[in-house]
């Protein structure tokens, strides 16, 4: 029995292997992925026979090598079965249907107030899309091969039990999410899959040490290191914009005070520019926008507010470089995304002045290749690193 189950083990991380590979390097051939896996020549062609027969991967032509021998290249078809990415955000949900390229058949947005929605709520407006957008494109939900779902929050290893105490939502229990819809539902907080699209096809793509970080109206960050997502002893690490940078700061959503995202959020900084007694709720971005324009145009109170939020951002980017020693800082989310957009130079120059001299002098500050779509598109990788890893065929999950 015992050498039974170790031979189907094998097997299983062979077929991860070989999948992995196809999936985020394809189109490839057989001896591409002998070469980047290291396995023999007869095992590729054993489990590439597989997934050709099952319909996980095709052949898409051949290439002439210098050999005269014609090398068949291959990739993951992509029609072969979807899969649905959904995140909550701050102020809405963003759900996608996508093929297993990850190239999106159809996506609504479910907007909501006061940086606050139910669980109830959620839960409804999130299956009553997937459920709207399959019968608009005549799809059976037996072809979904997972729905990825990435929250504000952390959550626990068993990837069920969730503590967003931004949105709400403290202990809830996310078991069972999907089976109405016949679909297998994976969750995991959203700065940990948003990392994991830009790991896969974004700006951290070729690096095995990096540090994504999102920044709105709260903050966040990914860290990858080996080339892995860094999660900790109960899936919580990442939690950066908790940490405090100030023993008296503002007081924060998470109950606490001084911690990143009150120096560094939105409304932390529109707040710096006109004063605590504007409120900008719900008119966020417009505010980021004029906060922007009026630094360009030379505001002194709004360069106040921008060299303060240069200052304290490179600080508290500073201590990840000190802490984690990546190659690359992704600079991400939708306020994150205009920093990055203007301000780069600066806050690379604030990281190198805090900083530790020689981890501080290696690190590079980028900007977000994939934008505001990396968080729905980091949910979908949720059901398909499952498939990837568990080593299924499209056809086994899709009708198990
Ligand atoms: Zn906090």
């Amino acid at each position: 029995m015992a050498k039974k189950a170790s031979v189907r083990d094998v097997r299983r991380r062979n077929r991860a292997l070989i999948l992995r590979h196809v999936w985020l390097n394809g189109p490839t051939s057989r001896s591409e992925v002998g070469a980047a896996t290291g396995l023999s020549a007869a095992t590729v062609t054993n489990v590439m026979n597989e997934l050709l027969a099952e319909g996980t991967v095709r052949e898409e032509g051949f290439l002439d090598s210098d050999g005269g021998r014609r090398r068949a290249i291959v990739s993951v078809a992509h029609d072969a079965a979807l899969v649905i990415g959904a995140d909550v955000g701050e102020t809405q949900i963003g759900v996608d249907v996508l093929d297993l390229g990850l190239n999106r058949l159809a996506g609504r947005v479910y907007p909501f107030k006061g940086r606050r929605i139910e669980v109830g709520e959620a839960r409804t407006a999130i299956a009553d899309q997937v459920t709207s957008m399959l019968a608009e494109l005549g799809v059976d939900a037996a072809r979904v091969v997972g729905l990825g779902l990435g929250v504000p929050g952390i959550v626990e290893e068993d990837r069920q039990v969730v503590h967003a105490e931004v949105v709400g939502w403290h202990g809830v229990d996310f078991s069972g999410f999907g089976d109405h819809l016949g679909i297998p539902a994976y969750i995991d907080n959203g700065a940990k899959s948003t990392t994991q699209a830009e790991a896969w096809f974004g700006a951290a793509r070729d690096t095995d040490h990096a540090v994504m970080v999102l920044i709105g109206e709260g903050a966040g960050a990914g860290i990858i290191t080996d080339g892995r997502l860094y999660r900790g002893s109960s899936s919580s690490a990442g939690e950066w914009g908790h940490t405090k940078i100030s023993l008296d700061g503002p007081h924060c959503r998470c109950g606490r005070a001084g911690c990143v995202e009150t120096f560094v959020g939105a409304s932390a900084v529109l707040s710096q520019w006109r004063g605590p007694d504007e409120t900008w709720l719900g008119r966020e971005t417009e505010g980021v926008d004029a906060v922007l324009t009026a630094w360009r145009d030379g505001d002194p109170a709004a360069q106040r507010a921008i060299d303060g939020l240069v200052r304290h951002l490179g600080l508290a980017l500073s201590n990840l470089v000190n802490l984690y020693n990546p190659e690359k800082i992704i600079v991400g989310g939708w306020f994150g995304d205009r920093i990055a957009a203007e301000l780069l130079g600066d806050l690379q120059a604030a990281v190198r002045a805090f900083a530790l001299d020689q981890p501080g002098g290696e690190v590079v500050l980028v900007r977000s290749q994939l934008g505001p779509e990396a968080a729905v598109l980091g949910a979908a990788t949720l059901p398909i690193s499952q498939l990837i890893e568990s080593g299924a065929g499209v056809e086994r999950l899709t009708t198990a």
